[in-house]
């Protein structure tokens, strides 16, 4: 008897570590104006490709996965505090943002374009908008690319959301904002007054990003990463969101 209750006591105690294993916590945050990557549904959840991307990634790699909204600018500062362990947000791999944080292996390539109001006639691509008004993303790749602009004004905007409606109310001539971004945003109505003009600037490679000490959830990750590219899983949510 006292052998079965000691034996009870070891599955029981099992049983409870197996599920606190599966109850570790991996806090997500993205910035949500960025469709088909994040954005919010009618009933306020997080969807689009990288949610659900990063929802199979958690739940591979053992971790139950909590998406909070935070401002495209505050990502990586809120890495670098560990106020969140990754961040999702068709964050664009760069030299300077890898010297803070670490990202993981690609997991799409994308590229700038200029947006601009269907009538414009004298802007067609990047190379036209000196001079011009540019709205972006503050923080974003979109946003360096703007700066660049000999002569240009840029208005850099909290969201995605709010640099397009600057350009469909016709306070600013252009938008640099990326390209798969951008085809999804001129098949919805507001849209529809829009066009993209000139080729996709140079390729951009999304990671997820982590905390630099971060190594082993990193290492978790792109294993997690690497099972969906090779069991499936990445493709079928792929084509949910791009086919
Ligand atoms: N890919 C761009 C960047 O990393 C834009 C990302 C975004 O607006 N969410 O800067």
């Amino acid at each position: 008897m006292k052998k079965l209750a000691m034996l009870a006591v070891i599955v029981l105690m099992g049983i409870s570590a197996t599920c606190m294993a599966a109850e570790k916590i991996l806090r997500v945050a993205t910035e949500p104006t960025f469709a088909p990557f994040e954005f919010t549904d009618d009933k306020g959840e997080f969807v689009g490709f990288d949610m659900d991307l990063i929802r199979a990634m958690g739940k591979e790699a053992g971790y139950k996965v909590e998406i909070q909204h935070i401002g495209f600018d505050a990502l990586i500062p809120s890495l670098q505090t560990n106020i969140i362990d990754c961040a999702a947000s068709g964050i664009t791999i760069t030299e300077a943002r890898s010297k803070v944080v670490t990202f993981s292996a690609p997991y799409y390539t994308a590229g700038l374009q200029v947006l601009v109001s269907v009538g414009n006639t004298d802007i067609k691509g990047y190379t036209d908008l000196k001079g011009k008004k540019i709205a972006c993303q503050i923080g974003t790749t979109g946003e360096n690319k703007s700066r660049q602009v000999d002569g240009a004004t840029v208005v850099a905007y909290n969201t995605n959301v709010e640099a397009c409606m600057e350009l469909v109310n016709g306070g600013a001539d252009a938008v640099i904002n990326d390209a798969p971004v951008i085809a999804f945003y001129l098949k919805t109505p507001a849209g529809k007054k829009c066009k993209a003009v000139g080729d996709i600037l140079e390729a951009e490679e999304y990671g997820f990003a982590f905390n630099k000490n971060n190594v082993k959830l990193t290492k978790d990750m792109n294993k997690a990463l690497a099972t969906l590219k090779k069991n499936g899983e990445y493709d079928k949510i792929y084509a949910k969101w791009f086919n």
